[in-house]
This record gives structure tokens, sequence and C-alpha cells, in this order.
């Protein structure tokens, strides 16, 4: 049987490292035992996809090198690769789940839900579903279906005993089933939920392993009724450690740049992100720190994964990548800076920008220096506003974050729209308003247009550059973070 592994991501945001992290070891795994990695669009969350991230992964994936042998884009034999695409199949593999037995229909309503978890939590026990629609009859249940009563399904689990299974990077493990919740695998609005989906997926598209975060490990219980309810072999499953800061905290995209955008953007080069990535929860012979990717896929082997939790260290790595850029040629190194600085169309942006401001040829650069550049040094000096209190410069630029995480289309006139619409509803003069914003991506108060600047710099870089700011300005301690919660929802329920 031939190794087929798979990435699936979910296209709900920025294309995260933790999924070139994951791409890296399925592909390499794969390939190495001359078998296929496939790429899975996992869009069933219909609250949360996102037009531009699909196209985003596939971009960050090939600009990694890490292309796939079957997917979306260049279709294979298990396709549709996209799961808001096989909704079919979802349907008729649980109307047969549901004829064994293996799951059933739940007819409670929130208010029941949420007062059940409330009396758990008061009685210091863990939330989950309690099993009451287990006595519904399961004629009935299908006749209260077939009315149209809304209920979503949810998977039988045993009350007693553990599940137990080897895991490829832990060993044994054991995780009883009183801690596995009944989940939901299809939701009240007839989509299937992870669980389910992937699950399924993984079953009819051959996949035998499986390199996933960590964060999934409890999930595998489930999984696993799933498998044996439909009587499948499963994959060999490999939980990934996750990536934590220096601090050993965990990295989060609240907290750190999680994004290979982000990473792309500052000037990082794939070959030591990609490096850089394979030394986390992996180690080479010797613990030697700088390989290829040739040297990678020749000598991976997942005896060698570790359940140690590794650490990110950005400086780590731009140590990394200075010795990558210094073994470049030149004119390798011209041809990356000059794709990087001005690929795509951002040299015919940048230069339209800059010629109507400029005199000489000495004035165009210190221009577009905030754009190019990163690292913008910012004090609270640099906030001062007649108008504004650096208080209200604070709280204007951590909304401004939470109104641009709600953007689509990452463009000059979208990005415009939602700044005026949220100057408007806090009630501050769009000018006034503006500023702090100016300051925070630029270090500056005048800079080329804003709109243009904000497209221009990315989506990853303006929240970092943003989040920065607010640390500038003193951070935001909890008690604040609750109040300014608060306060976002009223302006925008
Ligand atoms: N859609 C899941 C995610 O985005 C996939 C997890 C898995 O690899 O099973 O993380």
């Amino acid at each position: 049987m031939s190794v087929r592994t798979r990435l699936a991501p979910s296209p709900t945001g920025d294309p995260h490292l933790g999924s070139a992290y994951a791409a890296l070891f399925n592909r390499a795994f794969a390939h190495q035992n001359g078998g296929e990695f496939i790429l899975r669009i996992e869009d069933t969350d219909q609250t949360r996809n996102r037009a531009e991230s699909e196209s985003a992964i596939f971009d960050v994936l090939r600009w990694l090198g890490l292309d796939w042998d079957e997917g979306p884009d260049i279709g294979g034999e298990c396709g549709p690769y996209r799961q808001s695409e096989r909704l079919a199949i979802y349907k008729e593999h649980m109307e047969q789940l549901l004829a064994s037995g293996g799951a059933f229909r739940c007819f409670c309503t929130k208010e029941r839900l949420d007062e059940m978890r409330r009396q758990q939590i008061q009685a210091g026990k863990t939330s989950k579903y309690d099993g009451k629609c287990l006595t519904v009859d399961p004629a009935e249940a299908e006749e209260r279906a077939a009315r149209g009563e809304p209920h979503v399904i949810r998977l039988r689990v045993p009350e007693e005993g553990e599940c137990r299974f080897v895991d490829g990077v832990r060993g044994d493990v054991t995780i009883p089933w009183s801690q596995v919740d009944m989940q939901v695998l299809i939701k009240s609005d007839g989509f299937p939920t992870y669980h389910f989906a992937s699950t399924v997926d993984d079953h009819l598209m051959g996949i035998t392993h499986i390199f996933r975060g960590e964060e999934w490990i409890n999930s595998f219980p489930k999984h696993q009724l799933i498998y044996q309810n439909f009587g499948w072999d499963m994959p060999k499953h490999y939980h990934l450690p996750l990536l934590r800061n220096p601090d050993q905290s965990k990295m989060s995209k609240r907290k750190n740049a999680t994004s290979i955008n982000y990473y792309r953007r500052c000037g990082f080069l794939r070959e030591s992100l990609l490096n850089y990535l394979a030394t986390m929860g992996w180690s080479m012979p010797e613990e030697r720190e700088k390989f290829s990717m040739d040297e990678f896929y020749a000598d991976f082997t997942p005896n060698r994964l570790s359940p140690r939790g590794p650490v990110f260290d950005i400086e780590k790595l731009s140590w990394l990548n200075g010795l990558y850029i210094r073994e470049l040629s030149s004119e390798e190194l011209k041809a990356r800076v000059f794709d990087w600085a001005f690929g795509g169309e951002r040299l015919d942006r940048l230069v339209s920008l800059v010629r109507e401001r400029s005199e000489r040829f000495d004035d165009l650069f210190p221009k577009v220096d905030y754009i190019l550049g990163d690292r913008v040094d910012l004090t609270e000096q640099d906030f001062e506003h007649k108008k504004l209190e650096l208080s209200d410069s604070k709280k204007v630029l951590e909304f401004v974050n939470r109104a641009l995480g709600e953007v689509e289309q990452w463009n000059r006139d979208s990005l415009y729209e939602s700044l005026n619409q949220l100057a408007g509803l806090m009630n501050v003069k769009f000018k006034d308003f503006l500023f702090p914003v100016f300051v925070a991506i630029s270090g500056r108060s005048v800079t080329l247009p804003l709109f243009d600047s904000l497209e221009l710099l990315e989506r990853d870089i303006v929240t970092i550059r943003i989040r920065s700011a607010i640390e500038a300005l003193g951070g935001i301690s909890n008690k604040e973070r609750k109040r300014l919660d608060k306060e976002w929802r009223t302006l925008v329920d």
C-alpha cells in the first residue's frame, strides 16, 4: 500500500506557521516512501471561512516549495479536495453511522445545554453532553428529524473504560472515556464538524500516516470511534509538539506573529524558515542545526520526533537566515531581494505613489523605508497629539486591529471603508482617528497615502506593528482588555 499523507488546513485566517510545520513532515514522509502528499481544504465552518484564505494557503505553500501531489487546484483520484464540495459523501456516511447506532440525533435546545453546562461547572465537573437524547427512540428521532425539528447529530461515546492508543511521537496514550464528549458530528445547519468530515475523508483518500499538531491528541478517541464504527483501519498518527515562545508559553496568534506571510514579508528566506521548522520537535543526527531540505528528506525518520515543546525563537531564526543570505551568490541575492521588495505589482505601486511626492531621486527611498524596512521603534512621545490622549490612541489602535481582523479583502478600498466606519462608531474625527495608525505603521504622522501603505504592507505586518505600538503605549492589562471587550461589543453589535 502506498504511503499517503495530507495537510488539511481550514481557510479561516492567515496561513499559520503550524501548517508549514505539519506540511513539512507529512510531505517528507510521503515522498521519502515514494508516496503522495495531499492538500485538502477543510472549509466546513461556514461562519469562519474567509474568501482570500484558501488562495493564501496555496501561495505560501508554493513559496515554501511544499507543493502537493493532489489537491483542490490540481485534482486527483480522490477528489473533490474541498470539503464543502463533499457534503453528499458525509450525508451518506452519516446515515450509515446512525443506522449502526454509532451516532444519535440530539434535539436539546441551546438553553438546556447552557443550563446543563452551568450546573456542571458549578458542581466542579468536566463540562460535557449528559446523554439526554440517547434515550430518544431512534424511530421517533427519525420522525422528528423528518418533520424538520432542529437538531444536531452526536457521536455515541462509551461511558466506562479507557481509550488506549499508540501515538508515533508519544508512545502509549490512555484517555478515559469519561473525559470524552459526545461530540457534535453534524451541526444544525447540516454541515459536518471537523471530526466527522476529516475522519471520513482521511479514509476515503487513503491516508496512511497523519502528522498533525498536538492540540488534536484529545480528539483521537473520537476519531477512533468513528473508524471502528465503520470497520476501517486507522492511519498511524504522530502528534507534533506545539511551538513555544522563548518563555515556554504557547505561540498564539493573539501574542505572536504566527502567520507564514509575516516571516516572508520580513524577508526571511524559505530555506531558513523550513530548516528552522524542521528542527522543531525533530533533530538531525548530532543535533546539526543547519541543513538543506535535500538533507532533511534523506535523513528524516519519525523516530527522532520528540514530544518536548520546541522553542520558536525569532532571534535564532534571524541568525540562521543570515547564514543562508551569506551563502547566496550575488546574482541570486540580487534577484531574491528584488523579488521580495518589488515583485508582483509592488514596484509599479511604489513608483506611482512616490513620484508625485518627490523632486529628486534621493527623495524616493526615505519615503518608502517604512514599507520596505521592518522594526519601527516607537515611544509614547511619538503619539502625543493635541486632541487624543495616549489612552484614546491606545484604544483606537486596539479597535483598529480588531476591525482589520474582520476585513476580508485586504485592499485600499475595503480598508478605508472599515476604518472610516469604525471612526464613525467611536465618534472620533477621521483625521484624528488616523493619527495613531500613521504613527504605528510608519513611526511618523505623515506618510505616503495611508490606505495604499496598509495594502502594500499586508495584513500581518500591519497587525504586528499596531500591536507593538500598543505595547509602546504601555500595553493592555487583563482588566483593561475586559473593559475594551465590552465596549467593542456595544460598538459592533
Ligand atoms: N482542519 C484542521 C486544522 O486546520 C486539521 C487538523 C488535522 O490535521 O487533523 O488544524
